[in-house]
C-alpha cells in the first residue's frame, strides 16, 4: 500500500491517495492478521465508531474491509495518541471512498481532520509503515510506543510555530471520535 498524493485543505482536512498494486491483497479478509495485530497494538482502536453500510462495529468491520479503510482509522487512533492532552479538541473524523468506474482499480481517497501539517505527515508515514509492516510480517522492526512519543515531542514543538488551524475546533460536545465511511461503486 503506497500513499501517493497528500493535499492539505484550510477546512482542516488532509486528502490522500492511496494506491494498492494488483498483485496485493486489498482487503483485511486476505490478510486476517492485519487487524488482530493492529488490535492489539492499539488496543482503543476497536472500540472506534465507524459507520459502515452494514451497521458493524469497527472490531467486526475490520476483519473484512478495504486495507485503506483500516489505514484510515489507525491514522485517526495515532492522531487521537498524539495529540492527546495537547490540543484541546479530541474529536477527528475521516472517511473512505473510492469509486473504480472512474479511478483505475486499486486507488482510495482517505480524508482525516488534522492539527498541524508536520505532525499529520508524520502521522501519515508511521500509518503507512505500520500496514505495510504489517503486511511484509515486520512489525516487531517498529518500536510504535517510542514513534508515538516522538510524534508528541514533534507536536510540541511545532505547534510553537504552526498555530492550530482554524476548523480543528470542536463544533459541538461530542468528545469521542467519529468516523464516516461512504462507500462508491465498489
Ligand atoms: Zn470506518
Amino acid at each position: 500500500m503506497r500513499v501517493t498524493e497528500i493535499a492539505f485543505d484550510e477546512s482542516g482536512k488532509v486528502k490522500l491517495t492511496v494506491e494498492i498494486p494488483e498483485t496485493e491483497a486489498y482487503l483485511t479478509t486476505h490478510a486476517p492478521n492485519m487487524p488482530r495485530i493492529l488490535f492489539r497494538m492499539f488496543p482503543y482502536l476497536a472500540a472506534q465508531r465507524c459507520f459502515n453500510e452494514q451497521g458493524h462495529s469497527f472490531r467486526r468491520e475490520a476483519l473484512a474491509t478495504e486495507i485503506p479503510h483500516l489505514f484510515e482509522h489507525l491514522l485517526l487512533e495515532i492522531q487521537k495518541q498524539v495529540r492527546r492532552g495537547i490540543y484541546a479538541d479530541v474529536s477527528i473524523s475521516g472517511e473512505t471512498e473510492w469509486n473504480w468506474s472512474i479511478d483505475p482499480r486499486g486507488r482510495f481517497h482517505v480524508t482525516v481532520g488534522y492539527d498541524n501539517e508536520i505532525v499529520a505527515l508524520a502521522s501519515v508515514r508511521l500509518a503507512e509503515r505500520i500496514i505495510n509492516a504489517l503486511d511484509s510480517k515486520e512489525i516487531a522492526l517498529i518500536d510504535v510506543d517510542r514513534e508515538v512519543r516522538r510524534l508528541r515531542e514533534l507536536v510540541k514543538v511545532s505547534r510553537r510555530f504552526i498555530p492550530p488551524i482554524r476548523g480543528s475546533e470542536p463544533e459541538d460536545d461530542d468528545a469521542t471520535e467519529s468516523d464516516a465511511d461512504i462507500e462508491v461503486g465498489v
